[in-house]
């Protein structure tokens, strides 16, 4: 095992014949904001309770910063954890609800007056530190109940789904703050999300999971340019997949009557059943029916189109499947559109 960062070895978790998680490792680096996403009941909730030595009969290691915390209780292993819904105690003020983080907890250099006031500045939020949290946003009660999970300097910060219970602007504005405290503070920080464009946006790395395994773990960039499963694909890039057959030449694959170009740079045998995974955005959408031969260019039907202020998210139809692709032009496009993509941008399966 690394000295630092988290290490979880072979991790299995099963509730009455549920099973939670198969078997997954995974090592977090110090200092990385490292995130566990996937759609619901992929397991991420179990894994993080796991690593904090909140689930009964976990079967598997947890090291963290290099000391095996296996058969150590919660309290001793040096955690902090936010939760979707704050669990700050209401008859508490701002500034006890952050002290409570600091009862297991002796100060070395400081009061804890000091640490608390340091910790409400953190969170840019010293000047309400009287109030009760029902006196609070549910983003400025989501902050303290960052500062009371930080109070305790712990060596990793555990986030579950923290800003999922706020509104969509509100959420984009603390996932810039989080990201910036947890760069000021260095602390290892796995964060567990839903969302795609969340766990993209904020982390170092992401692990991608799925009913209880992981898929993929990768730099934001990778797991959304260079997938290494259909799951992926589908879950993190939105992906159209194709899934056809290698022509004889092994130049092409052949997809319900159609060709399309093998993806560039990769390999397959002629008669190799494979996907091809091409992003909405890497679709070009032009007016009129002008198919080619290569398979570049498909003659598609428009279905309905979504208006996303930046662009224009547009669900097609060809050979009977859904093609959705998104594009920048200046009005939406409608009826018979061809389609158009580059080798370069698609991806094999
Ligand atoms: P969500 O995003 O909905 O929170 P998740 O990815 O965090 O989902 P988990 O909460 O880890 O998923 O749950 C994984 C699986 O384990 C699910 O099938 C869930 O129903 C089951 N599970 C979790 N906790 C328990 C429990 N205490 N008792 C029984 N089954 C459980």
């Amino acid at each position: 095992m690394t000295d630092a960062g988290v290490q979880v070895e072979s991790m299995r978790v099963a509730f009455d014949g549920v099973t939670a998680l198969r078997d997954v490792s995974l090592a977090v680096e110090s200092g990385e904001f490292f995130t566990l996403v996937g759609p619901s009941g992929c397991g991420k909730t179990t894994m993080l309770r796991a690593i904090a030595g909140l689930t009964d009969g976990a079967e598997g290691t947890v090291a963290i910063d290099g000391r095996d915390v296996t058969d150590a209780p919660p309290e001793e292993r040096n955690v902090g954890m936010v939760f979707q819904n704050y669990a700050l105690f209401p008859h508490m003020s701002v500034r006890e609800n952050v002290a409570y983080g600091l009862r297991f907890h002796e100060l070395a250099d400081k009061s804890e007056d000091d640490r608390v006031a340091e910790l409400l500045e953190l969170v840019d939020l010293g000047g309400v530190a009287d109030r009760s949290p029902e006196q609070l946003s549910g983003g400025q009660q989501q902050r303290i109940a960052l500062a009371r999970a930080l109070a305790p300097e712990p060596d990793v910060l555990l986030l579950d789904e923290p800003l999922s219970a706020l509104d969509a602007k509100l959420r984009k504005r603390l996932r810039v703050q989080l990201q910036t405290i947890q760069r000021e503070l260095d602390i290892t920080t796995i964060y567990v999300t839903h969302d795609q464009a969340e766990a993209l946006a904020l982390s170092d790395r992401v692990a991608v999971m799925h009913e209880g395994r992981v898929e993929q773990v990768a730099v934001p960039e990778t797991v959304y340019r260079d997938p290494t499963s259909r799951f992926v694909a589908e879950f993190v890039g939105d992906n159209n997949l194709f899934d056809g057959r290698v022509t004889d030449d092994g130049a092409s694959v052949a997809v319900d009557g159609a060709t399309l170009p093998l993806p560039a740079g990769t390999a397959a045998s002629p008669g190799e059943s494979v996907t091809v995974a091409v992003r909405p955005e890497a679709i070009a959408v032009d007016d009129g029916d002008e198919a080619g031969a290569d398979g570049t260019t498909l003659a598609a039907t428009v279905e309905t189109v979504e208006f996303l202020g930046d662009a224009y998210r547009v669900h097609c139809r060809w050979q009977g499947r859904r093609i959705e692709c998104k594009t920048t032009a200046a009005n939406p496009p409608a009826g018979r559109v061809t389609l158009r993509f580059d080798a370069a941008d698609a991806q094999l399966l």
